[in-house]
C-alpha cells in the first residue's frame, strides 16, 4: 500500500470509520477520479473540495462514517439523493445491490454518471431531478443517504423506507451546524438518533 493510502486510511479511522469492509472498499475506490485533475494531488487529505456547481465533495470520514451506520449487504436497494461527484455512489454501490442516485445539477449527473461508467460500476441508476421526493417508481428502499441538509426529513422519503429500513441524513440550517441523525422505520412508526455534528450543502427543491 502506497503512504498516501495508509495515512488515508488512518485519517479515517482515527474519525471512527472502524468497519473493515468499508475501509477495505475506501482503499479500492480511487477518490481522485471525482474531483477535477487539478484538486487529484489533494483527493487523500480528509477534506471536503469544490466540485462544479458550487457544490462539494464530501469529506471521506463523514462518507465513511455513514456507508458505515447504514449497516449494508449485497441484497440491499439503496437510495441516494444528492450524488454529487459520484463517490459516494461508487463507494455504496460496491457494499449493496442497486444503488438509485438522483442529483439536482443535470451537469453534475452527467459527469458523475460518466465516472461510475468509467470504473465498470454498472449496478447505479443515476439521474438527475429532485431527490427530496424521493424515486417512487423503485420504493421501498431499505437503505436512504441523504448527502445535503433539509430542516426535517422530508415525509416522501420516510414513506419510502421499508419497514425495518435506515435513511442517514443531515438535519438543520445552511448557515449553522447539522446533526446527521439516523432513523430507523419500525413495524408503528420511525425512531431517531443523533450520530454527529456535520456541514452540509442545503437540501434544495426542484433541479438546476
Ligand atoms: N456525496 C456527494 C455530496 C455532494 S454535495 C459527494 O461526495 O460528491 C450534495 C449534493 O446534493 C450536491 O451536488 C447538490 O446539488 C445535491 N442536492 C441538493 N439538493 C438536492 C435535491 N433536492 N435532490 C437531489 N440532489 C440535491
Amino acid at each position: 500500500m502506497t503512504p498516501v493510502m495508509e495515512a488515508f486510511l488512518g485519517a479515517l479511522h482515527d474519525d471512527g470509520v472502524t468497519d473493515p469492509k468499508v475501509l477495505d472498499v475506501m482503499a479500492r475506490i480511487p477518490r481522485d477520479h471525482f474531483v477535477e485533475p487539478q484538486l487529484a494531488p489533494r483527493a487523500y487529505d480528509n477534506l471536503p473540495l469544490p466540485i462544479d456547481c458550487h457544490q462539494t465533495i464530501s469529506q471521506p470520514s463523514v462518507v465513511g462514517l455513514m456507508t458505515q451506520e447504514l449497516g449494508l449487504d449485497s441484497r440491499m436497494k439503496v437510495l441516494e439523493v444528492g450524488a454529487g461527484s459520484g463517490y459516494q455512489t461508487a463507494i455504496l454501490a460496491s457494499l449493496c445491490r442497486r444503488v438509485y442516485a438522483l442529483e439536482r445539477h443535470g451537469a453534475l449527473a452527467m459527469k458523475a454518471r460518466a465516472r461510475l461508467e468509467a470504473l465498470g460500476i454498472s449496478n447505479v441508476i443515476l439521474d438527475h431531478g429532485d431527490g427530496s421526493e424521493g424515486w417512487p417508481r423503485h420504493a421501498p428502499f431499505d437503505r436512504i443517504l441523504v448527502a445535503a441538509a433539509a430542516e426535517d426529513p422530508p415525509r416522501p422519503l420516510l414513506d419510502q423506507l421499508r419497514i425495518g429500513g435506515v435513511m442517514i441524513l443531515p438535519i438543520g440550517e445552511e448557515s449553522t451546524l447539522q446533526q446527521l441523525i439516523k432513523v430507523t422505520r419500525t413495524e408503528d412508526g420511525f425512531t431517531y438518533e443523533e450520530l454527529l455534528t456535520v456541514r452540509f450543502v442545503p437540501l434544495l427543491n426542484g433541479s438546476a
